[in-house]
């Protein structure tokens, strides 16, 4: 199928998830994740109505964001190293992994504007999974309110890769209970109202648990690199 087919696809299931969960389909949105793919297929994704791409690696965001600047938001979705930041972080729209305090400090020290931020949090608990633990989120955002350069505009998670729908649900639902719970504090620096969950295998159960950011790479413009 071709990146129109799938995105047309991909926009009915979400609309579908927000029919059984009572929200508005316009509050979510459909990043292309485009680590896999060539320009030709991430034009075709712009082509298609897409306006949020996403990059886990510096060179491929620098690349694709070079090639088509103001055709797009731009969101940096991986393990940013913090030598790295200068070279990025005035190109980066949302940055969904920010974890530990040195990364902000670094942000801190080189951004020219405030950056948009998501703070990663690792729900699952799983080892090899970046992330703030869960029962810290609290106090690192609170901590977050030093740094001038930093929004936390809302939480990202990943879900683990395993059969059990219940348990994918779970993590997404503590993913949104945590933002409630930081939104509740109306801290100036985190209106905390972004939910960035849900991939090729789980979107439809993060958009029924309040993803208003999807990330979705293989089964919107598939795998090729
Ligand atoms: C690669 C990636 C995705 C997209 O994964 P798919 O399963 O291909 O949809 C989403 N989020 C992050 C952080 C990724 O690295």
């Amino acid at each position: 199928m071709s990146v129109a087919e799938n995105a047309k696809l991909i926009r009915n299931r979400i609309a579908e998830a927000c029919d059984r969960s009572g929200r508005n389909a316009n509050e979510v949105k459909l990043i292309a994740v485009t680590k896999y793919v060539s320009d030709q297929t991430t034009r075709e994704a712009l082509e298609a109505g897409i306006r949020h791409i996403g990059e886990n690696r510096l060179v491929g965001f620098l690349n694709k964001r070079k090639k088509f600047n103001e055709q797009a938001i731009w969101h940096f979705i991986g393990t940013l190293q913090s030598r790295k930041v200068k070279e990025v972080i005035d190109d980066i729209d949302y940055l969904h992994s920010l974890d530990r305090l040195s990364l902000a400090k670094e942000i801190e020290k080189r951004a020219e504007h405030r950056v948009q931020c998501l703070v990663q949090v690792n729900v699952s608990g799983e080892g090899s999974k970046h992330g703030v633990a869960e029962n810290e989120a609290v106090s690192f955002i609170e901590k977050l309110a030093d740094f001038k350069s930093i929004e936390v505009v809302g939480l990202m998670t990943m879900a683990p890769h395993i059969t059990d729908k219940a348990a994918i649900r779970s993590v997404f639902r503590r993913l949104r209970l945590l933002a409630e719970t930081v939104s509740g504090k109306n801290w100036a620096h985190a209106p905390c109202k972004e939910l960035s969950m849900g991939m090729s295998n789980d979107y439809e159960i993060a958009v029924e648990e309040g993803a208003t950011f999807v990330r979705i790479g293989t089964s919107l413009v598939g795998k090729e690199l």
